[in-house]
């Protein structure tokens, strides 16, 4: 069995200290790190609690969420009424016991659910150790990504959160000891390449302080496909975001998750959106489909390109 310390950060500062010592890692709600230290996906020296930090505070004008408020507490609060695809990004992930729990900043920081990669028996998995492998390329591809992947590892991000706040523009504030730094929510999260060891772009000694959210957004929808309707991970899902004049699209953002080892902006179905009527299900489904031309799906996960795409029609059209 291995010591794990553990302290409470007094501030934020106290905590960036701490991250300067090897070893140290920071726990919130736990509700990840605390599977991690059991099936051994981390085994930290230190732990230290920053759930205590004045991190919590959600705010408008901008929106503003805290780092460390609590999934259940922003799912409720009055500020993100004019953003349903925020709210059921939230609503929709986990379940209620663990949404008291779990934070704004952990949602972020959560690690892919390739069964592999969570074994509690070693299996090769280049995202556990670097160079060991990747069993899924040899095994079952059905759950993993169908964009973006490379040969060192085809995982998926599992946030719902993450996918919503790409659709939205959101940006993730980090603070290091360099200061702060704003990081677009869309290229927060990471493709693998050759690193598939690292998670995201946030650095070992930086901490999550918020993210800001442009908007409103009050024609927007989060659609999860999932293999049962409550506490389950997303198969696909789809986060949109609409403009309209009348029945026609100005403006609209589409991200996917469940597709990618980030979400999955559909940037050429954005462009071709404007100037399409939401009410014509045949064109939607052609603005879409330009945005699958590079889509590469693996051995088992062909059936998501049909899906997804269906699942980004059924999210436009939900927007209103
Ligand atoms: C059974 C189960 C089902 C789930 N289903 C879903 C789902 O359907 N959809 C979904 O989106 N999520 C789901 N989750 C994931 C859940 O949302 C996350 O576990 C949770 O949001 C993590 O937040 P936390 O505060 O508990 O993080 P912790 O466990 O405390 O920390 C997780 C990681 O984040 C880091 N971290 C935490 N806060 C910060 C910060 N401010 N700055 C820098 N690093 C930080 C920690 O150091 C650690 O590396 C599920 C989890 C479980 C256990
Ligand atoms: S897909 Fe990634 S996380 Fe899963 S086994 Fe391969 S390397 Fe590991």
């Amino acid at each position: 069995m291995k010591t794990v310390s553990y302290d409470r950060a007094a501030d934020v500062s106290a905590a960036l200290d701490a991250l300067t010592t090897p070893g140290t890692q920071l726990i919130a709600g736990g509700t990840e790190m605390v599977n991690w230290l059991k099936e051994g996906i981390e085994s930290p020296a230190h732990l230290v609690d920053i759930s205590g930090l004045p991190l919590t505070e959600i705010s408008t004008s901008p929106l503003r969420l805290g780092a460390l408020a609590r999934m259940s507490d922003v799912a409720e609060h009055p500020a993100i009424a004019d953003y349903p695809v925020l709210r059921d990004s939230l609503l929709r992930a986990a379940s209620a016991q663990l949404r008291n729990m779990a934070t704004i900043g952990g949602n972020l920081q959560q690690r892919t659910r390739c069964p592999y990669f969570r074994s509690d028996t070693f299996v090769p998995c280049n995202k556990r150790s670097l160079g060991s492998g990747c069993s899924a390329l040899a095994g079952d591809t059905s759950g993993h990504a169908i964009f973006g992947w490379s040969e060192s590892c085809v995982a998926t991000h599992p946030s719902d959160l993450a996918v919503a706040l790409a659709a939205l523009d959101a940006v993730v504030v980090v603070q290091g000891p360099g200061g702060e730094r704003r990081i677009p929510a869309a290229d927060f999260h990471r493709l693998p390449g050759d690193t598939p060891e690292i998670h995201s772009e946030l650095a070992s000694d930086e901490l999550i302080i918020a993210v800001e959210v442009p908007g409103p957004a009050p024609l927007s929808h989060y659609l999860k496909v999932r293999e049962r309707t409550s506490y389950e991970f997303a198969v696909v899902s789809a986060a949109a975001v609409v403009e309209l004049d009348g029945d026609t699209i100005t403006s609209a953002r589409i991200a996917l998750g469940g597709v990618a080892h980030r979400p999955w902006r559909l940037t050429a179905a954005e462009s071709a959106l404007a100037g399409v009527s939401l009410s014509d299900r045949n064109a939607l489904a052609e603005a879409v489909a330009l945005s699958f031309a590079d889509a590469r799906p693996l051995a088992d996960n062909g059936y998501k390109v049909t899906l997804a795409q269906r699942a980004a029609v059924r999210a436009l059209e939900a927007t209103r």
